[in-house]
């Protein structure tokens, strides 16, 4: 093996932690780097996955168990990549740890709870509702630590913590830190980010209250999530009835994303599922333009043709708008088939917003990445040493993820071991 036989994994979505855990297991010392406090990315905040539609928990606790048990993976939360200098075989890389203002050396307890009242938005469920400033990121959450937004305590919060944390549990002072280490190989799984649905200004969102994105319907539905796991529309807290589902919204648009999203298809397809599954009698329609269920994909889709409350209408939606007094809002599309205009009111709509490669917010200093006109990490030409996994290099669901890690990991092993 050479010298810097280890691997640099950036991003802990099921994309990283399964490449991370593959190196590992086949010998490597890797070091895993997450921005976030937790492991996980966009699959743990969802409430099921297709096809099977198991709870996202099941996957990623095996997954995490290879992580944790593996001495030779080095994890860093709350850190991100300031720098990568030198090729491949020999990279130097500087890493900055965030602070967590959490030591894990003693337990946070109700004392250290009760002197935060201060609350901030809870970015794991898409700032649907707050949380206080001390907090854990999720129950299933790993490291399993509490993480404190210091900035948003009071002075008599953080004198408060001072004096419940005789041992150590909360430190105040805890600055940024920058870790160097030696790689030979860099995997690069940032993935993605969706779409900002306030772009789609047709679409109505953030001006039309019950109108949400298909990343917070997962968190609705989530039994973790606002509304612990009830299907209630955030205007007025009923459960809605008639859900619209709006699919394309910025995907295969040359205004916003030019190219199919790929998943989004199957998540409102899943989706529509949980309205049928939560609320009586509930009636779904899906607005679409081609559904994109391909392979054995196909059928969770004809299974939910037999459903005579789920409707499919092939048209664009052109604009949504809401009644001024039930709060409603008001789809207004082209049919295609019959060839006509339609406007219908729903009690919620759901857009199917597209998949944006997260790299294109953060690059890597010291490196020249290729990215394709979209924005997806293309791996290092001949020579390089950095191979991208998951959805930073295309759209794509978490089977077919795991497997470009794989593939990553057989890649970044040829030139560690060189
Ligand atoms: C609405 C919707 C529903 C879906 N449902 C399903 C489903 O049911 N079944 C299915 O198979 N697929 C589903 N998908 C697709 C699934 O979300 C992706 O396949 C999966 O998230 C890809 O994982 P990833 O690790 O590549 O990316 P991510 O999940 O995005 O993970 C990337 C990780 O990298 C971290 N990161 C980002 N930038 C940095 C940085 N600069 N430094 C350090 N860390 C960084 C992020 O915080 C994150 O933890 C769905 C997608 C959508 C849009």
């Amino acid at each position: 093996m050479s010298a810097n036989g280890k691997i640099l994994v950036i991003g802990g979505g099921i994309s990283g932690i399964s490449a991370a855990a593959d190196a590992a297991e086949l010998g490597c010392e890797v070091v895993l780097v997450e921005k976030e406090p937790y492991l996980g990315g966009r699959v743990i905040r969802m409430n099921q996955y297709f096809p099977k539609l198991c709870p996202p928990t099941c996957g990623m606790e095996i997954n995490v168990r290879r992580i944790r048990q593996n001495p030779r993976i080095k994890v860093y939360t709350l850190s991100e990549v300031e720098k990568i200098s030198g090729q491949a075989g020999d990279y130097t890389v500087t890493i900055r740890v965030n602070p967590r203002y959490v030591t894990g050396k003693q337990p946070v307890t109700q004392a250290h709870l009760d002197a935060v009242a201060t609350e901030v938005p809870n970015t794991f469920n898409y700032g649907m509702d707050k949380t206080k400033a001390l907090f854990l990121p999720h129950d299933a959450a790993y490291p399993p630590l509490y993480v404190l937004k210091k900035d948003a305590l009071t002075s008599e919060e953080s004198q408060r913590l001072k004096n419940a944390s005789p041992g150590g549990a909360i430190d105040l002072d805890m600055k940024d830190e920058r870790i160097e280490v030696k790689v030979g190989a860099v995997i690069i799984a940032t993935g993605w980010r969706p779409y900002d649905a306030v772009r789609l200004d047709n679409l109505g969102f953030g001006r039309c209250v019950n109108v949400i994105t298909n990343v917070m319907m997962e968190r609705l539905a989530a039994l973790s999530g606002p509304t612990a796991g009830k299907l209630l529309r955030p205007s007025d807290g009923k459960e809605p009835a008639k859900v619209a589902f709006v699919q394309c919204a910025g995907s295969r648009d040359e205004n916003h994303l030019p190219y199919c999203s790929a998943v989004c298809c199957m998540g409102s397809l899943k989706q529509a599922r949980y309205v049928r599954e939560k609320v009586a009698d509930s009636k779904v329609t899906i607005f679409y333009i081609d559904i994109r269920t391909i392979g054995r994909f196909e059928k969770f889709y004809y299974d939910l043709l037999e459903d005579p409350n789920i409707s499919f209408i092939k048209g664009k939606v052109a604009k949504i708008t809401e009644d001024p007094v039930t709060r409603n809002p008001i789809v207004e599309a082209e049919e295609v088939i019959p060839g006509k205009k339609l406007s219908e009111q729903f009690d919620m709509v759901v857009l199917a917003t597209g998949i944006v490669p997260s790299i294109m917010d953060s690059p890597i200093a010291g490196v020249n990445l290729t990215c394709d006109s979209d924005g997806f990490l293309v791996d290092s030409p001949n020579g390089g040493g950095i191979f991208g996994a998951g959805c930073v290099k295309r759209p794509l669901d978490v089977s077919r993820s795991v497997k470009d890690a794989t593939a990553a990991v057989m890649k970044a092993i040829q030139i560690v071991r060189r």
